[in-house]
């Protein structure tokens, strides 16, 4: 008999309780499989650099599961349902007993999982499902109404008095092997992205990129908002693929030195924040098919400008921050969350472009992207989501960038047209000044453009 472990968004050997449990206490044999499916990708918006993250990781776990004697199978497919039934067929040609696989939120991903349950059954093998994208079942962390959380601050406090309560599991060990090293790899579809990755994207540069960042962590909360500083941890594609789990993140925090330490506990917080959007996508799927939470937000007159988005999009909005911003997404596959946050609230409420652009630019761009934090992050941002930036809320992106960038040298290294110029000048260049530098002019005033957009929102 065979048990098979179906990898997903989980791609690494340590602290996989799938693996654990289909490794200990059977003598069968243990496989594995994974199911590349780049049209599903598509039709999710994931670009090519999310297919560069899955791919590194796939790399190094196919190498890593040889060597605990694991197989690792790679089934090319054009949807996740007819990955679905090759995989049933691989199952029944290699007679296996138990399909092993974690659970996952997102519309498509639980039609899958049912579809996967059911045809396993039908074909007469067992499932075993576990929890991996998140600490805690999101059906038993509700408010005292028995209600999902709609405010972060609450939400924060019930999951930590959770987990005073049941702390997480330890991180489990790698299992040992089950056989004699497998000597062939699969063939894994090469990916021509063209960015260079500045992140961690497989299981050990992970887990080395973790135990640098903790001896820094302290600080986090002082250095996490300077997008010229290597003050976060650059984990979020490494936790997006599961190339390190969040439950081996948590377990470095809360057995850190300093845990008490306002860094420690801010990292903590932002790990958090990634549990309480994933809660949300688990109670409202439907976030996953582009709806906004809170539907009155649908009626906003969003402004259809091709030339806005693409200028936005190309860093060539004439505001360096937001230039500095997207063309470090779009050359690194990842963006520092401050500078996110100024993007984002840029489209949305200086240029008035549909939220859902930007949250689709940044899925077909992001090493990282992960529906629900997106999702969360732009909804946040446009101000239609759960525990949203208030309407009116509309960052300056010129005090943000002297307040965040003070030196400027953020935008220096991003946007190289600005080089030279002196930190006084270099936020907002003048008309002047950017002609001269070759840089372009800015898309919009900001003063206007914020006049109208608090103008539309006090309609609604
Ligand atoms: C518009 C917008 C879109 C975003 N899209 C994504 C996305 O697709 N994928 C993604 O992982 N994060 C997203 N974020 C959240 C955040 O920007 C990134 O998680 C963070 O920049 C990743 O860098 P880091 O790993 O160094 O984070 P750190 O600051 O070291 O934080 C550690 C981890 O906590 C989680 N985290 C941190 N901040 C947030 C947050 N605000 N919301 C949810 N999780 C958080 C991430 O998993 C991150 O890796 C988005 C934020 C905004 C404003």
């Amino acid at each position: 008999m065979t048990q098979l472990v179906w990898f997903r968004n989980d791609l690494r050997v340590s602290d996989h309780s799938a693996l654990t449990e289909t490794c200990q206490g059977h003598d069968s044999e243990v496989k594995a499989i994974f199911l590349w499916t780049p049209e599903q990708w598509q039709q999710h918006d994931y670009g090519l650099a999310r297919q560069y993250s899955i791919r590194s990781a796939l790399v190094t776990l196919a190498r890593d599961l040889a060597q605990l004697g694991i197989p690792l199978t790679i089934l090319h497919a054009k949807t996740w349902m007819s990955g679905v039934d090759q995989l049933i067929g691989f199952a029944r040609t290699h007679k296996v007993s138990q399909l092993a696989f974690h659970r996952e939120f997102g519309w498509d991903e639980v039609q899958r999982d049912q579809y996967a349950i059911n045809q396993t059954r039908e074909a007469g093998m067992e499932t075993w499902i576990g929890e991996d994208r998140v600490g805690f079942d999101p059906a038993t962390l509700l408010t005292r109404q028995g209600e999902m959380y709609r405010v972060f601050t609450p939400f924060k406090k019930r999951w930590l008095s959770q987990h005073a309560e049941t702390p997480l599991a330890a991180p489990l060990p790698v299992p040992s092997p089950t056989g004699p090293e497998v000597s062939e790899l699969p063939d894994i579809p090469e990916v021509n992205w063209p960015g260079s990755a500045e992140l961690p994207l497989n299981e050990h540069e992970a887990h080395d990129h973790l135990s640098e960042f903790s001896k820094t962590m302290p600080d986090y909360k002082t250095l996490r908002d300077l997008p010229a500083t290597e003050g976060t941890s650059r984990l979020s594609a490494a936790l997006a693929s599961g190339a390190i789990s969040l439950r081996q993140c948590m377990h470095s925090a809360f057995s850190h030195p300093n845990v008490d330490s306002a860094g420690v506990q801010t990292w903590l917080s932002e790990l958090i924040w990634r549990e309480f959007y994933h809660y949300l996508l688990y109670w409202r799927p439907e976030i996953a098919r582009h709806k906004p939470f809170y539907p009155r937000w649908d009626a906003f007159p969003w402004q259809q400008d091709e030339t806005a988005l693409h200028r936005w999009q190309q860093g060539q909005t004439g505001v360096p921050i937001v230039d500095a911003g997207m063309r470090q997404l779009v050359q690194t596959g990842w963006m520092h969350n401050r500078v996110r946050m100024i993007v984002a609230m840029y489209l949305v409420k200086l240029l008035k472009i549909d939220w859902r652009q930007g949250e689709r630019w940044f899925a077909q761009q992001l090493l990282d992207i992960d529906l629900a934090s997106n999702n969360g992050g732009w909804q946040w941002c446009a101000s239609t989501g759960v525990d949203a930036a208030p309407y009116f809320r509309i960052f300056n992106p010129y005090t943000q960038s002297e307040r965040f960038d003070p030196q400027g040298s953020y935008i220096r290294r991003w946007v190289p047209e600005l080089a030279s110029v002196p930190a006084a000048a270099i936020h907002k260049p003048t008309q002047q000044l950017a002609q001269h530098m070759g840089y372009s002019q800015p898309l919009v005033d900001y003063k206007r453009a914020r006049a109208e957009t608090l103008a539309f929102f006090k309609k609604l």
